[in-house]
């Protein structure tokens, strides 16, 4: 779960992270008000959505007056801002916040996150401070330090002055750095985050050490220990039909192509989008019905992939054993008969009551193309799109 900036400042105050002051408001008086409350001039309006990107979107100003705050509340606020992490579409603004302003001498990275390959907390830093670190990482790798944090010790001051000295910092700097770095680590760990990014991590005209921007992700599987994060949850920032997937416990994930996948068990999702792709096929998305599912979770399963306009056929690929077939079949008709459809399904099902799952499918009257093993699905499902496109 991601949560948005103001909210991730708040959250990371309380671990002593040095944030400038700042309110968050969602009318262009209250973004005045908050501004009153602050002292500046100057004061920045930054849009609140969940992505970055939005100073260069226009959605970040600096303002000199009562008046500037106002109006560019007022014209962020529901302004579609559209940066290299919204995609093309943008995203509406409906809360911004109002900070002091800071006085910027450097701007630097920092990163922490969970590194799967080698099973650590690890920190990033960079001297690009403002810049994409993915940008960083293909350009001029050698300017990010990694530092590893080892789960038995936790983090060490040592950990921090490595990475302090990465980055070039004068040594009262290096001392305030420190603490900031062990206060993102006791958030991450504490808050069960999978992510925090400070980009830019500034140090000031008068020497402090400031995080400007902050991005928070969570760890899902977490969030049942953690309330007052859910509670964070902005759904106006999520996808519609991953947030009617995640009520119904279905693992739904929206990808950009036109062929629906409907599936049981990861593994075999992947396996299935993987062999559509090698035959030049583009999934529209991931979704794992899981073992024991019912005939409505698989209804609204279908209900969903349906609910993408951008799908064009379904391939319909379930191994039985703790699913039965009969059930997705079932659930599949159950579906059809609530919204009408006319993409093609190409459907190959194996293993626990297959033969009930097939008549079932069979007697629905639905376009149905059968398969005879993956292979022969992703050629089937590919060409049925070929066809429709
Ligand atoms: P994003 O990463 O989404 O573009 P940031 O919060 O990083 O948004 O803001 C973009 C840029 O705006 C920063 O790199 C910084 O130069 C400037 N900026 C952001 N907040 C402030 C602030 N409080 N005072 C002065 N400049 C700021
Ligand atoms: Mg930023």
């Amino acid at each position: 779960m991601n949560i948005h900036e103001y909210q991730a400042k708040q959250l990371l105050a309380k671990y002593g992270v040095a944030v400038p002051r700042g309110g968050v408001a969602y009318t262009a008086p209250e973004a005045e008000n908050v501004a009153k409350g602050l002292g500046g001039p100057p004061w920045v309006v930054k849009a609140q959505i969940h992505a970055g990107g939005r100073g260069k979107g226009g959605g970040v100003k600096v303002v000199e007056s009562l008046e500037d705050v106002r109006e560019t509340a007022n014209r962020i606020l529901g302004m579609n801002l559209v940066t290299h992490q919204t995609g093309p579409e943008g995203k509406e603004v409906k809360r911004v916040y109002i900070e002091e302003g800071c006085d910027i001498a450097r701007e630097l990275y920092l990163g922490i996150l969970l590194d799967r390959a080698n099973a650590r907390i690890t920190f990033m830093a960079s001297t690009e401070g403002g810049m994409e670190i993915e940008e960083v990482a293909a350009r001029t790798p050698e300017k990010i330090v990694k530092v590893a944090i080892d789960p038995a010790t936790g983090m060490l001051p040592y950990h921090a002055r490595k990475i302090a000295f990465g980055l070039n910092l004068e040594s009262r700097q290096a001392g305030a750095a420190v603490k900031f770095m062990m206060a993102i680590y006791d958030a991450f760990t504490d808050l069960d985050a999978s992510l925090i990014e400070i980009n830019p991590l500034v140090i000031t005209g008068a020497g402090d050490v400031v995080a400007l921007d902050a991005k928070m992700n969570f760890d899902d599987n977490a969030l049942f220990r953690h309330k007052d994060v859910a509670d964070l949850r902005d759904e106006d920032e999520e996808d519609a039909a991953e947030l009617e997937a995640a009520r119904h416990d279905l693992n739904y994930i929206r990808l950009d192509g036109n062929i629906g996948c409907m599936v049981n068990g990861a593994g075999l999702a992947m396996a299935t989008m993987d062999i559509i792709k090698l035959h030049g096929g583009d999934p529209a998305n991931f979704l794992d019905v899981g073992g024991g599912a019912s005939k409505e979770r698989v209804a609204t399963a279908f209900k969903l992939i349906l609910s993408d306009p951008k799908v064009e056929a379904i391939l319909i690929y379930i191994f039985g054993g703790i699913m039965r077939c009969d059930i997705i079949a079932e659930g599949v008709v159950a579906a059809a008969r609530e919204v009408s459809f006319d993409v093609p399904l190409v459907v190959r099902l194996e293993g626990t009551n297959v033969e009930m799952g097939k008549k079932i499918l069979g007697d629905s009257g639905l376009p149905i193309v059968s398969a005879s093993d993956l292979g022969d699905a992703a050629r089937k499902i590919v060409k049925a799109v070929g066809k429709a496109a």
